[in-house]
């Protein structure tokens, strides 16, 4: 039952085949036997996952239907939810059990979907490797000396091992596609402002935006479903209609453009990796695609601008942890300078706080205008490039992440090897557009990303390419060795 996908799962319900709270006994029976090795989640929630699969039950005896309807999912540590844990991989907020659902947690158990619990990510979602959380490293289920990705790395093990079907994840600078990539699943990251931010623990506010994992493009037409929309309690959310993402999906390829950045293959990139690009160009362009090779000349500016950019935010955001009002607050201080100092700097890790001092430099007065601005300004360039390359194709392809998953401490003494591990995720968040990573091969074992990046709210577009893609491939299909 456990390899079952979201839609294989709707399809079981609706013909009685199992009930959702037999699948939910079977996978948290498989959580409890199998989670230890890989460690993706930070809380299970066994009680209310069985409580809402009873009335997810309930409700289709009564005639309801609906794709998520008693389907088992999981939440990034980072939305929260009603009187659950919300630690977003922290020991700041180990003991924060949020006040309210967070608007995806609340659209989601709204249609049904039963949470089986919170998953491990990267201390405040910094970082690529899910090595940052303060209840330690999650594993990739494919090889487990190697890390998983991140920041959403539990949520993508977890998938990944198939302990669950799907769940949802954050992406800030590639953190839905870059640990989609690292563990052969299928991952969105929607428009900015498709999915309501309200309740998501922010990291860099104007980057942010939640999205779908899962092994198919079809789960996460599903997922999404779910999840988009217009939220008034989200300022930056957008009220634009939400399409039918799963009918979106039988689209035709024949002369689709589609663009190939000649930038996106320069030395940084496994040449093995490179190879598998190409091979997934080739089958899209068997189905009717026609490639085109085209320039983002701003790409290489990229990291630099969002490592000013999020670290930015971040400190910004990351204020409002100061001890007083919730979260972790030191012993015996001795005084208000004492309690801030110290609640902060024994509730946050280094790379978090690493991240808040370069942002607070990056923001104060004599130094504004060289780093800040100017990122704002590069940002810019990166959004026209994408607009210019958008009116000549439909889709713009290439890898998701320069390499293969590496092992769990490579990168841990050098925290710029890591970032540049970002070099192809992090545009489409600067710019805002929809991007999504699909499997599309192996390499010593190791999964291999395709990145499909559209323009503003085509997630349609993305859905189905992919799905077209998985039709004709079985990569997305392959389970980790004893899982
Ligand atoms: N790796 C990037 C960072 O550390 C992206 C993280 C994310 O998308 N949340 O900032």
């Amino acid at each position: 039952m456990h390899q079952l996908t979201l839609a294989e799962i709707a399809r079981g319900l609706a013909d009685k085949k199992f009930s959702s709270e037999e699948l939910t006994k079977v996978l948290l029976a498989r959580i409890a036997q199998l989670d230890p090795q890989l460690n993706s989640f930070i809380s299970l929630t066994e009680d209310l996952a069985l409580t809402q699969a009873k009335a997810a039950d309930a409700r289709r005896a009564n005639g309801e239907s609906g794709a998520l309807l008693g389907a088992p999912i999981a939440h990034k540590d980072l939305f929260c939810t009603q009187g659950i844990r919300t630690s977003c991989g922290s020991k700041m907020l180990d003991n924060f059990k949020a006040p309210y659902d967070a608007t995806v947690v609340a659209k989601l158990a709204a249609a049904g979907a039963v949470t089986l619990g919170k998953t491990n990510m990267d201390e405040f979602a910094m970082g690529s490797a899910n090595e940052s959380s303060y209840y330690g490293a999650v594993k990739n289920p494919w090889n487990l000396e190697h890390v998983p990705g991140g920041s959403s790395g539990g949520s993508a093990a977890a998938v990944a091992a198939r302990l669950l079907p799907a769940a949802t994840g954050t992406d800030t600078g590639g953190s839905i596609r870059q640990p989609a990539a690292l563990t052969n699943l299928t991952g969105l990251k929607p428009t900015y402002g498709r999915v309501s931010r309200w309740g998501m623990i922010a990291y860099a506010s104007s980057l942010d935006q939640g999205g779908p994992m899962a092994r198919t493009a079809e789960d996460c037409a599903i997922m999404l479903q779910g999840m988009a929309g217009f939220d008034p309690n989200d300022s930056t959310s957008i009220d634009e209609p939400v399409p039918d993402y799963s009918a979106s999906l039988n689209g035709s390829l024949q002369g689709l453009r589609i663009g190939v950045p000649k930038e996106y293959f320069s030395a940084g990139l496994d040449p093995r990796i490179a190879e598998l690009i190409h091979n997934s160009v080739k089958e899209l362009e068997k189905l009717g695609a026609v490639i085109k090779e085209i320039s983002l000349p701003n790409m290489q500016h990229a990291i630099p601008a969002y490592y000013v950019i999020a670290p930015a935010e971040a400190s910004s955001n990351l204020s409002r942890f100061d001890g007083v009002r919730f979260g972790y607050r030191c012993e015996d201080p001795k005084n208000l300078e004492d309690l801030y100092k110290r609640s902060r700097g024994e509730g946050f890790g280094p790379e978090v706080q690493r991240r808040i001092m370069v942002g607070a430099y990056a923001l104060s007065a004599g130094y504004y205008d060289a780093y800040y601005l100017k990122a704002q300004k590069i940002r810019r360039l990166i959004k026209n490039d994408f607009m210019a390359a958008f009116n000549e194709v439909d889709i713009i392809l290439g890898p998701t992440t320069p390499n293969p998953a590496w092992k769990l401490g490579a990168k841990n003494s050098d925290p710029v090897a890591a970032y540049l591990e970002d070099v192809y995720t992090i545009t489409a968040n600067l710019a805002g557009l929809p991007g999504l990573s699909m499997p599309a091969g192996f390499v010593d074992g190791l999964p291999v990303g395709v990145q499909l990046l559209a323009p503003y709210f085509q997630e349609g577009r993305l859905l189905n390419v992919a799905h077209q893609y998985q039709l004709n491939t079985d990569w997305h299909t392959r389970t980790p060795t004893g899982f």
